[in-house]
């Protein structure tokens, strides 16, 4: 990876109860196209910052050396089989972007990487997801508690640094829930989604790379459907765009022929590597 760019890997592009859907025998979930297997969604980001030492701390101090650190976006239900998938051998941050089962239950399991960076993990997200996440995982937060993931809660609603790169938090609709998508340089995600504000709207132009939800053709009160999905590629102008939490509506082979080269459909294991020209945008 070069210095100046991010790599995004899709760990997770299925909706809620993922793809192939338990108890479901229809063509896309009985498929064999690996691209129709679609584990809950969430995100894998990388980039390289300038570290202190071996621990998750990263800082600009003395004797820094340079390193890649991993941040993710949700900790989806599947989060475990897809850290073994991706062969993740450490967690540094996790933005989050909403408290729904499919984004956070796989939470518990990143004790694993507490144990071996022997430090807390940073999780950010707006208020409403820190405090429900501090009331799902009650357990994690009681003082002295062993063998349980520790975690430094962080509520953001502004633009903040993270490593070196500036994070923008972005509030979106999810149905009546206030939930949030990520921009970081040209690459925006935007999951979970039934409305972008105007004001978020203008946060979202100018990417390079737009990652949005697209549920089903049907419409649904929180998602997008795939109709809704372009008529926002229309409104925001990314030079390209990925579609995301899908539903066994979607063959992938079949959808990605009915669409113009400009947007595709993400997959799980798809890997994305972005230029970041700068933090400024
Ligand atoms: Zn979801
Ligand atoms: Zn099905
Ligand atoms: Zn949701």
């Amino acid at each position: 990876m070069t210095g100046s760019s991010i790599k995004v890997t899709f760990l997770g592009t299925g909706t809620s109860v993922g793809v192939p859907v338990l108890t479901c025998e229809c063509p896309v979930c009985t498929s064999e196209d690996p691209r129709n297997q679609r584990l809950r969604a969430g995100l894998l980001l990388e980039w390289d910052a300038a570290v202190d030492g071996g621990t998750s701390n990263v800082g600009k101090g003395q004797g820094d050396a340079t390193r890649t650190v991993k941040v993710l976006v949700d900790t989806s239900t599947d989060f475990r089989q897809q850290a073994l998938r991706a062969g993740l051998e450490r967690v540094d941050a996790v933005l989050y972007t909403h408290p729904h089962a499919d984004h956070i239950f796989g939470l518990d399991d990143v004790r694993l990487y507490n144990y071996r960076q022997r430090s807390a993990i940073p999780l950010y997200g707006n208020s409403e997801t820190m405090a429900a996440i501090q009331h799902t995982f009650k357990y994690a937060f009681v003082p002295g508690a062993k063998g349980v993931p520790r975690l430094s809660l962080h509520g953001v609603s502004e633009p903040f640094d993270l490593f070196g790169r500036t994070i923008i938090p972005i509030p979106v609709w999810h149905d009546s829930m206030r939930i949030t998508a990520y921009r970081i340089g040209n690459f925006a995600y935007v999951t979970d989604c039934s409305e972008i504000p105007a004001e978020a709207a203008g946060q979202l132009e100018g990417l390079e790379l737009l990652v949005i939800d697209s549920l089903r053709r049907e419409p649904h009160p929180s998602h997008f459907t795939l109709d809704q999905a372009l008529e926002q590629i229309g409104r925001l102008q990314p030079a390209r765009a990925l579609l995301t939490h899908l539903s066994h509506d979607f063959d992938h082979a079949s959808l990605e022929e009915e669409l113009s080269d400009d947007i595709g459909v993400a997959y799980d294991g798809l890997v994305i590597e972005m230029p970041m020209p700068g933090d400024d945008a």
